[in-house]
C-alpha cells in the first residue's frame, strides 16, 4: 500500500467523485509535477496519461505559468467582481477571443466547466428573451452527455449515475440519442463512419414533440470525454448546426475538455468545421493551474443581451465572485501564450498518427471490444466482467498506477489523453503498460 505522508489526518475531507472508503484502504497522494510526470509521495514518478484530468495540456510546473501567477498575486489579489474591473481580466478575455475561431466575440468568465455550462444556457434563455422570443425555454442534451454537476449542466447531461440521487432536475429538458454504437463503428480510426444520421433526430423526433418556437438551445460536446471518449459521426456536428439555423436554436459546444488543443486545434469547432454559438472551455484555459471556466459566443450573442436592456441596468443578472479573478486571468494569458509560442496544437496533429497506431495496437488483447482515438485522445473499451460491471477498467486504472502510469476509467472505458508535450517514446510506454495492464487483469 502506498504511503500516506506523515502525520496526515484523513478524517475530515470528503473527496469529489471518489470512492472515499476505496481510498482510504489504498491511498494515492500525489506529491508534485514535472512535464509528463508526476512524483507520488514516496517519491515514484508516474506518467501521466491523462493531462492531471484534461487539463495540464502544456505539462507540468511550467515556470511561465507558475511565474505570472506568483508576479500577480503580490500585485492585485483580488478585485470585486462586480461593478469594477481590472486589466487583466479584459486582456484574458481579448487573448481567449483572439483564440477562438473567427466570428467569436466576447467571454464570460467563471470557475470551472460546470459554471461554464450553467452560465451558457442562461446567456441562450436571456438571449432569446432579449429578441423577443422569450418562450424559447427548452434546453436539448444528449444521452451520455456530461455538462458539470451544477443543475443545469446535470440536466442537459446524461450520465445517469449522475442524477438519480437527485430528485428532481431543471424542467423542460430532453435529450438526443448518445452517437456510440459499437455494431457500427468498432475500432474506427478517427471519426466513426456511421451514424450523422442521429442529428436529424432533432428535427424528426424532439423539435415535433416541443415545437422549434419553444426550444432555446443545444448543447453537445464535439467530443463526450467523460462518459468515456464518445467521438461524433462524421458529418453528425455539421448536420447539427444545420438543423439549429433551420429553427432559430443556439447551438453550444461544451469544449470543456476538447478546447486547447486535445484535438490538434484551439477548439475542436475548428477540426470540425462547424461553428457553434457558444464554446464554454476550462480545464485547459489556465492549463489547469488556476479554476477557470469561460463561455465564449458568437457576434451578436453580447450586443442582443446587453442592449436589449434599460442603459443603466445590469443587463445579464449573472456572475460569480470569483469570475475573471486575477490570478486565473494571469495564469490563462500565460498558458495561452505558452499554448502558442510553443504551438502545441500543430505538435498534437504531428503526434497523431503516431498516437493512433500506438493505442490499435492494443487490438486484439483480452476483453478489448473497441478502441477509438482522435486527436491526442483514446480510449479502449473492455467487455464488462459477467456480473461486475465496471470491475475490470477500474482494476485496470489501480494496476496502471501500481506500473506507474495514470489513466482514468469511465465504466468499461480506459481513456489516455497525456499532455501535447509528450515525446513519441514516452507514448510507446504508455500504451506498453496499458497493454501488459489489460492482459495482467484479463
Ligand atoms: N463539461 C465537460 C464537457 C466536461 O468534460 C467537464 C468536466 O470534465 C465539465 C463540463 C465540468 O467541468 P468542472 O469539473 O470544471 O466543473
Amino acid at each position: 500500500m502506498a504511503r500516506v505522508p506523515d502525520g496526515l489526518n484523513l478524517d475530515n475531507y470528503w473527496m469529489p467523485f471518489t470512492g472515499n472508503r476505496e481510498f482510504r484502504s489504498n491511498p494515492r497522494f500525489i506529491a508534485r509535477a514535472e512535464g509528463v510526470h508526476f512524483t507520488d509521495a514516496d517519491g515514484r514518478r508516474i506518467l501521466d496519461g491523462l493531462s492531471g484530468l484534461w487539463c495540464c495540456g502544456a505539462g507540468h510546473g511550467r515556470p511561465e505559468i507558475a511565474d505570472a501567477i506568483a508576479r500577480q498575486a503580490r500585485e492585485l489579489d483580488y478585485a470585486p467582481a462586480f461593478q469594477m474591473g481590472h486589466p487583466l481580466e479584459f486582456e484574458a478575455a481579448a487573448r481567449l477571443v483572439a483564440h477562438a475561431p473567427h466570428g467569436f466575440s466576447h467571454a464570460f468568465f467563471c470557475n470551472s466547466g460546470s459554471e461554464a455550462a450553467d452560465s451558457a444556457l442562461k446567456i441562450a434563455l436571456a438571449y432569446h428573451r432579449a429578441r423577443g422570443e422569450g418562450a424559447r425555454q427548452r434546453l436539448i442534451g444528449r444521452e451520455r452527455g456530461y455538462h458539470g454537476v451544477n443543475f443545469g449542466g446535470m440536466s442537459v447531461g446524461g450520465i445517469p449515475g449522475n442524477r438519480k440521487a437527485f430528485g428532481q432536475q431543471v424542467a423542460g429538458v430532453d435529450h438526443l440519442s448518445s452517437t456510440h454504437d459499437l455494431e457500427h463503428n468498432a475500432f474506427s480510426r478517427g471519426e466513426p463512419q456511421w451514424g450523422a444520421h442521429l442529428a436529424d433526430e432533432l428535427e424528426r423526433r424532439i423539435i415535433p414533440l416541443h415545437d422549434a418556437a419553444n426550444i432555446a438551445a443545444v448543447i453537445v460536446e464535439p467530443f463526450a470525454g467523460s462518459a468515456g471518449v464518445l467521438l461524433p459521426p462524421r458529418g453528425y456536428l455539421a448536420r447539427l448546426r444545420e438543423i439549429c439555423d433551420r429553427n432559430g436554436i443556439l447551438l453550444i459546444f461544451d469544449e470543456v475538455i476538447s478546447g486547447f488543443g486535445r484535438l490538434g486545434y484551439a477548439f475542436a469547432a475548428e477540426r470540425f468545421g462547424v461553428m457553434p454559438d457558444m464554446i464554454t472551455c476550462a480545464k485547459g484555459l489556465t492549463n489547469g493551474a488556476v479554476p477557470m471556466g469561460a463561455v465564449i459566443v458568437r457576434e451578436g450573442i453580447y450586443e442582443t443581451v446587453v442592449n436589449a436592456a434599460p442603459a443603466e441596468s445590469v443587463e445579464f443578472p449573472h456572475g460569480y465572485t470569483y469570475s475573471g479573478h486575477p490570478l486565473a486571468a494571469a495564469a490563462a494569458i500565460a498558458a495561452i501564450g505558452v499554448y502558442e509560442r510553443e504551438g502545441l496544437y500543430e505538435r498534437a496533429r504531428e503526434l497523431e498518427p503516431h498516437f493512433e497506431g500506438a493505442v490499435h495496437a492494443l487490438r486484439g488483447k483480452p476483453n478489448v471490444i473497441d478502441i477509438r482515438n482522435l486527436g491526442l485522445v483514446a480510449a479502449v473499451e473492455l467487455a464488462p466482467r459477467p456480473g461486475a460491471p465496471g470491475v475490470r477498467a477500474k482494476e485496470v486504472f489501480l494496476k496502471c498506477y501500481e506500473r506507474n502510469l495514470m489513466v482514468r476509467f469511465t465504466g468499461e472505458t480506459i481513456a489516455v489523453s497525456p499532455p501535447l508535450v509528450i515525446e513519441r517514446n514516452e507514448i510507446d510506454t504508455l500504451f506498453d503498460i496499458l497493454g501488459e495492464v489489460i492482459a495482467d487483469v484479463a
